[in-house]
């Protein structure tokens, strides 16, 4: 197995994600647990499994990322989400074009430029009604499992129109539509819709420049992916390891840190 040349660890809000790369910025090695409220603890243990898997963390730079990247007090650098995702994009596709990132419970848009620069961003960290918190809370009161939900989703053209645009309503509504009858799958594809109407309102204030790409953890529910096209008009593409993409990115960052220093 090639050796890790350097490490990039995404604290992020639901999920807790570590890369290791070779000298040429190849995914040798991952990591990914869900978030534990002690993050400093967590990234310890993470750092541990590096270790293990590394022999040694002492020549290896660390970058870190995520909402939480400031606790990661090992780290040779601390990085925004956006620059990271912007990074990998551009090792992975060799173009620019607009990256939607649907994470547990943020949600950004960024423009990157054909040189793979970050030509403008919007996030959404104040309403969970865009991001994967949104569809999480409806798939654990409906008992449906999270990574059926898409397949349930695009099993119908049916389609409920959720009119609440907060969580917790929506989540009430749910309910009451449940109990009248109306069939889960068509609930299931409304939800969908909601989440990425809003999706699509961000898209349009950075600007739609195609290729349209899709990372975060929800980018593996496949009717994000479908919808998405149908609300653009654009083909979507996905990086190989959509959660993975702002750990890969940071870890890129680290392995040309390496290279400049030595
Ligand atoms: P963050 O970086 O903000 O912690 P992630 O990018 O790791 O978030 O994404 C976490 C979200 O991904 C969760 O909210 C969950 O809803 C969603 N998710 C993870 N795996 C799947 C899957 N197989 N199908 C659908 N959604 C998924």
């Amino acid at each position: 197995m090639p050796e890790i040349q350097a490490l990039g660890i995404d604290v992020g809000s639901t999920t807790t994600k570590i890369v290791g790369v070779d000298e040429s910025g190849q995914m040798v090695w991952h990591l990914l647990e869900p978030a534990e409220p002690r993050v400093a603890e967590q990234v310890e243990h993470f750092l541990e499994c590096a270790r293990q898997e590394a022999g040694s963390l002492e020549r290896i730079p660390v970058v870190a990322t995520g909402y939480g990247r400031r606790l990661v007090r090992l780290a040779t650098r601390q990085v925004t989400e956006i620059s990271c995702h912007a990074r990998e994009i551009f090792r992975e596709f060799d173009h620019g074009g607009t990256l939607v990132d649907i994470g547990g419970q943020d949600s950004k848009v960024i423009g990157i430029s054909p040189q793979g620069k970050v030509l403008d961003f919007v996030m959404n960290d104040k309403c969970s009604a865009g991001t994967g918190r949104f569809l999480e809370n409806t798939a654990s009161r409906l008992q449906v499992p999270l990574d059926c939900l898409g397949e349930e989703a695009l099993s119908t053209s049916e389609e409920v129109s959720i009119s609440s645009t907060c969580t917790v309503f929506a989540e009430s509504e749910v309910i009451s539509l449940i109990a009248n009858g109306v069939p889960l799958r068509s609930i299931l594809r409304g939800l969908h819709r909601s989440l990425i109407k809003r999706i699509v309102a961000m898209v349009r204030t950075v600007g739609l420049v195609p290729p349209l790409m899709l990372s975060g953890g929800v980018a593996q529910n496949p009717a994000i992916r479908q919808l998405l096209e149908e609300e653009t008009g654009e083909r979507v593409i996905l990086p190989l390891y959509p959660q993975l993409v702002g750990a890969q990115g940071a870890a890129l960052i680290a392995m040309e840190m390496r290279r400049t220093e030595s």
